[in-house]
């Protein structure tokens, strides 16, 4: 179902379009001038997400509107940066499917379906249905599937041009980042480390043929099996004991940053397989390169230099946070600059040149370092900040100060609109024994405890900050709802845009952060918006689809917006100056109703057996505590679970596979009698709760 506002355009102009079509390669990405097209996932190579187009700005944004809208009800979250070329618009929905929209007319040109749940199969547990978005190079788009492909489109027809598989199947790794095209090449990395025991790499790939042409792995292997290059035989002295065993981590899920002034690519590396230290590297040591910057020569994959932001990782705390480049006037002197906000609370400002730290400043809560002592360029941790005595309260937690939600960068404002959010989380590693911890396969467990328990709303703290990277200070912030808010736009309108977890759509003054307009989208914002321009005229695009691992792990925190799972829309809308198009209305919030079943025993044992359990196979889309956050159903206001036969149908069988319920043909009937138990606990607390007025 579609609907256009504003036909009249469209037909005549498909000649002058053909006849100035952009040839997008290195020049062409690179170039900031062109705000027409958003030819990268962070618009350019420098990933600053600034447009140079104003003609929507500060003085009249409070005019803009619906000009057009795209239902895409078969998607569930819509986390993508749609790329726009010479006005045709590239982006990907669930499960890696990818639509291609000629803007003109607000017609879908084609759809590629990779067949992603087919694919995935049994694995589809660990990937979830996200997807950041696609690539393009010199008419073809690339999209990396959840299963682990890395597949070529035809942009002109969306028919597959070619097709690799970029993991091994068999381990725990999916992929839902965007690829990055530079000479080419196209590259990909991969996630997964909560789920196995995995080693991380990236993968640059020949983008007319898929073949290979390099691999650089961010964790040495064995010993025992030689090293693949000198950065591994380098790496593998900052660890201890077996840790290949357990993979090791450092996967690169998310920030690939190509810079054409080194031809480098720069990769953000990942948190520790598992994450707790003690199990992973008994001995300590730094653990190259885990949580790390590592600039690689773009033609070989030849490790260049490196920052590591948290030495020898146990709290999550990767740095697969993009790195934006820009030229920056540091002490009156111009730098070749990349600008880091990953999950640790700070805020990095290198140099591109050398790899050497300018600045390394707290811009959040983050009680597990002090800061960063700028002799050494390593962080002072705090006392018993790596849960030395067994438990730790810690600021961050796991979800970072900072996400995978993209900055921007306006080189107007000289300003960074980072969104942030404040959540800690409990770190206990009591009763896991170092030595006989085993790594998962396909369910999650990191090594340290985090409590199964909801997150309480009062902890929720989220602001959109304007950080100065020269003079190190924070000029504006603006409290943001929940937590797990949008990524930003930053535009020469003297705008920021930012999608936000309550559905709004906000433009801020980008110099203050006055709040200027506000669109309400009738659903939870996932997405970073866009900017771009058809036959001189500016639009702003964005995706509206509640979705995305964290908008349901955290229980409360994302329930509390009311977006349900099957009931609100979903939606690619495209705004522009005095456009009145109206959007059907969403329905209302609404909340899920746990269903008491005051004549059903709970038992007490049962249900932490299936809090365990629950924790580990089901949290991750039903939500932390049961309380799902909108992007799968909530269980305690389930039906299915009250009938062990079509509770078995779904989660042993694999009912509802298509519908992306994974199946889990290792549970047993036991295993769902235990998760009843819980879930049932878990809603007589809501029913409980909500009698006593809590
Ligand atoms: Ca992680």
């Amino acid at each position: 179902m579609k609907k256009f506002a504003c036909v009249a355009l469209a037909a005549t102009l498909t000649a002058q379009v053909a006849a100035a079509a952009t040839t997008v390669d290195n020049a062409a990405i690179a170039n900031e001038k062109d705000g027409a097209n958003w030819l990268s996932y962070g618009r350019t190579y420098s990933e600053q997400r600034f447009s140079p187009l104003a003609d929507i700005n500060a003085q009249n944004v409070g005019n803009l509107g619906v000009a057009w809208y795209m239902d895409l009800p078969e998607h569930k979250s819509l986390l993508s940066t749609p790329l726009v070329v010479d006005g045709v618009m590239y982006f990907t929905g669930s499960f890696a499917k990818v639509i291609a929209v000629d803007t003109r007319t607000g017609k879908e040109l084609w759809t590629y379906d990779p067949k992603v749940i087919d694919a995935a199969g049994d694995r589809g547990r660990v990937m979830w249905d996200s997807n950041r978005g696609v690539a393009y190079w010199k008419g073809k788009v690339f999209v990396a599937t959840g299963d682990g492909r890395l597949n070529a489109i035809d942009a002109a027809t969306g028919q597959e041009v070619w097709s690799v598989m970029t993991v091994d199947p068999k381990l725990a790794y999916f992929i839902n980042g965007a690829p990055r095209v530079f000479n080419g090449k196209v590259i990909i990395g991969n996630g997964g480390t909560e789920w196995g025991g995995l080693r991380g790499y990236v993968t640059a790939y020949d983008t007319e043929t898929g073949k290979q042409a390099w691999r650089f792995y961010t964790v040495p292997g064995n010993p025992a099996d030689g090293f693949e290059d000198d950065a591994q035989a380098m790496a593998a002295k900052t660890w201890t004991g077996e840790w290949w065993k357990h993979g090791g981590g450092g996967t690169v899920w998310n920030g690939l940053t190509y810079d054409p002034a080194f031809n480098r690519i720069y990769i953000g590396t990942g948190n520790g397989s598992p994450w707790n230290q003690k199990i992973r590297s008994p001995g300590g040591g730094d653990n190259l390169f885990l949580c790390s910057v590592v600039a690689l020569d773009a033609d070989t994959g030849k490790y260049v230099w490196h920052y590591q932001t948290v030495p020898g990782e146990t709290w999550d705390y990767n740095s697969n946070m993009d790195m934006v480049l820009a030229d920056l006037t540091i002490d009156g002197k111009p730098v070749k600059a990349m600008m880091h906000a990953p999950k640790n609370g700070f805020f990095y400002v290198i140099d591109r040149a050398t790899g050497k730290l300018i600045s390394a400043e707290k811009i959040g809560r983050a009680t597990w370092a002090t800061h960063v002592d700028m002799k050494t360029g390593r962080p002072v941790e705090a006392p018993n900040a790596r849960y030395e005595d067994g438990e730790e309260l810690v600021y961050p937690g796991p979800l970072g100060f900072h996400n995978w939600h993209a900055m921007s960068f306006s080189p107007m404002t000289g300003l960074t609109y980072i969104p942030t959010h404040d959540l800690p989380a409990l770190f206990t590693d009591k009763g896991i024994k170092p030595t006989s911890w085993q790594s998962p396969s396909f369910q999650f467990d990191p090594g340290v405890d985090l409590g199964r328990e909801d997150m309480p709303l009062t902890i929720d703290a989220s602001v959109l900050m304007a950080w100065d990277p020269v003079k190190k200070e924070k000029v504006w912030e603006q409290k943001l709802p929940g937590a797990w808010n949008g990524g930003t736009l930053a535009t020469a309108g003297n705008l920021v845009f930012q999608g936000r977890t309550d559905g709004k759509l906000v433009a801020y003054r980008s110099t203050d952060g006055v709040p200027l307009w506000m669109f309400d989208m009738g659903v939870g914002i996932s997405a970073p918006p866009i900017t771009y321009a058809v036959d001189g005229k500016q639009y702003v695009a964005l995706l509206a689809g509640w979705g995305g691992a964290a908008a349901s792990m955290v229980g409360s925190i994302t329930a509390q917006h009311g977006w349900t799972y099957g009931v609100h829309p979903r939606r690619l809308v495209v705004f522009a100056l005095d456009a009145e198009t109206k959007l059907p209305k969403a329905p209302p919030p609404t909340f899920a109703q746990p269903l008491a079943q005051d004549d059903f025993k709970v038992d007490d044992l049962l249900a932490e057996q299936g809090s365990f359990l629950f924790q580990r196979n089901c949290s991750s889309c039903h939500g932390g505590g049961a309380v799902a956050g909108g992007y799968a159903p909530d269980l305690r206001a389930s039906q299915a679970p009250l009938y062990p036969e079509a509770f078995k149908e779904i989660v042993i069988d694999g009912s509802r596979r298509q519908q992306g319920m994974p199946q889990f043909k290792e549970l047993s009937d036991a295993d769902l009698n235990a998760i009843h138990h819980y879930i049932r606990r878990q809603a007589r607390k809501a029913t409980a709760a909500a009698q006593s007025g809590k």
